[in-house]
């Protein structure tokens, strides 16, 4: 046997630390050998149906078989990947007036994230990165690890179910000239609250006095409250402001998640530096982004029928969601403020022993944290979800 110390000495590979195993992956193994038939899975962020399956959309089956049949090469792209598909992504997230934006196809919204901070970090190394708590876990760690420095400010107090604008704006006082907000687009995960539009509003009055460069990251468009209403906020602060970073995922609103497609763009007053960065960046992290889901997303869009089939599909989904939303809102007065939330997540305010107790109790499957998935919810579980919990709600 080696001693600890004798392994750093003699490993190349010494010097890393043991990492923690990602908790919300690991609940999927925990879900799956969990024999009791009534078990609930509202763990991971992927929508579901009533049958707690995640299908392929309509409109996504028949662009693959077109691919199938119709794709001859499978050549390297470039970089920049399916230029078509950031073209007509662009007309769904922005609507028009996109000619101070550069868009380039990403691996996902991670892919997007990174690049995004990759991009700044180069531009403007050591801007520190604002992010409001509770966040997606992977945010700090995407900016960190592309050498940004990473603060927290408050955004949602969970006792109350609300956002804390006046702790966002007071923590926000900190932050200098040239450093970044991180802001999401819609659909906040994990809390479901997104600003009101006078908070909006408020947010580009503070970015454009403070000099702060506002993130945006839309990961949930259309599962809100329509695919325009959702890019609204998002539209209105490209309006106010000269300069912002948009980080775009077409997983959830295709269903695509495995496929890894999304996009990074960068509105800015110079827009030819921004472009061969991008580039250069995106060569050294993937070199071309994965082609199918983004081949598939541009077949959807540039095919009016196959359009309209997914904005009705997706308009089912987010109709789901929100009829769930209603039905959980209605069942405890301290479940009220979900009614008002959008998005496929809740942040329930239950401590790790309570999240324990209904997995180990109840097969009620959950983020640590408290984060639900509503779509893991059916009108049927609706009842036996609220009677498990009930008890942890003070
Ligand atoms: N941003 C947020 C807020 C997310 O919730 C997620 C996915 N969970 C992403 C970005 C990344 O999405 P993708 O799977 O496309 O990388």
């Amino acid at each position: 046997m080696l001693t600890h110390d004798l392994v750093e000495e003699r490993s190349f590979f010494g010097g890393l630390t043991a990492q923690p195993a990602d908790a919300l992956l690991a609940l999927i193994g925990l879900h799956r050998a969990d024999a009791r038939p009534g078990k609930m899975d509202l763990g991971i962020g992927m929508f579901r149906d009533d049958l707690g399956q995640t299908p392929v959309m309509r409109a996504v089956k028949v662009a693959e078989a077109m691919l199938v049949e119709q794709q001859e090469s499978k050549s390297y792209l470039g970089t920049e990947g399916d230029g078509c598909f950031a073209a007509l992504l662009a007309e769904v997230v922005f609507g028009a007036g996109t000619d101070r934006l550069t868009g380039v196809q990403t691996p996902g919204g991670t892919g997007a994230l990174r690049l995004g901070a990759e991009l700044i970090a180069r531009s403007r190394p050591g801007a520190t990165v604002w992010i409001g708590t509770p966040t997606w876990p992977n945010h700090a760690p995407i900016f960190r690890d592309a050498g940004l420095p990473v603060q927290t400010h408050r955004f949602f107090d969970v006792a109350s179910a609300a956002i804390d604008f006046d702790a966002m704006i007071e923590d926000l006082g900190d932050a200098q000239a040239g450093d970044v907000l991180l802001l999401h687009g819609c659909c906040h995960n994990p809390t479901g609250a997104d600003f009101s539009g006078e908070q909006w509003r408020e947010i580009a009055r503070l970015c454009e006095r403070r000099g702060l460069l506002p993130f945006i990251d839309l990961a949930y468009q259309g599962l809100g409250d329509g695919l325009d209403a959702d890019a609204a906020a998002m539209r209105g602060l490209l309006r106010a402001l000269p300069e912002a970073v948009i980080a775009y995922s077409c997983d959830k609103n295709f269903g695509l998640y495995r496929e890894r497609v999304g996009a990074l763009w960068v509105q800015s007053i110079s827009t030819d530096p921004v472009r061969g960065n991008l580039l250069t960046l995106a060569r050294s992290l993937w070199s071309m982004p994965p082609d199918h889901g983004a081949a598939v997303v541009r077949l959807v869009l540039e095919n009016a029928a196959l359009r309209a089939d997914w904005a009705a599909e997706l308009d089912a989904m987010r109709a789901r969601i929100n009829e769930l939303r209603m039905a959980l809102a209605a069942s405890h007065p301290r479940l009220a403020a979900i009614g008002d939330q959008r998005g496929m997540f809740a942040l329930l305010p239950l401590g790790p022993d309570a999240v324990e107790a209904l997995r180990r109790d109840h097969g009620i499957y959950m983020a640590g944290n408290g984060r639900i998935n509503i779509a893991g919810l059916t009108p049927e579980n609706i009842p036996i979800f609220v009677a498990g919990v009930a008890p942890y709600l003070a």
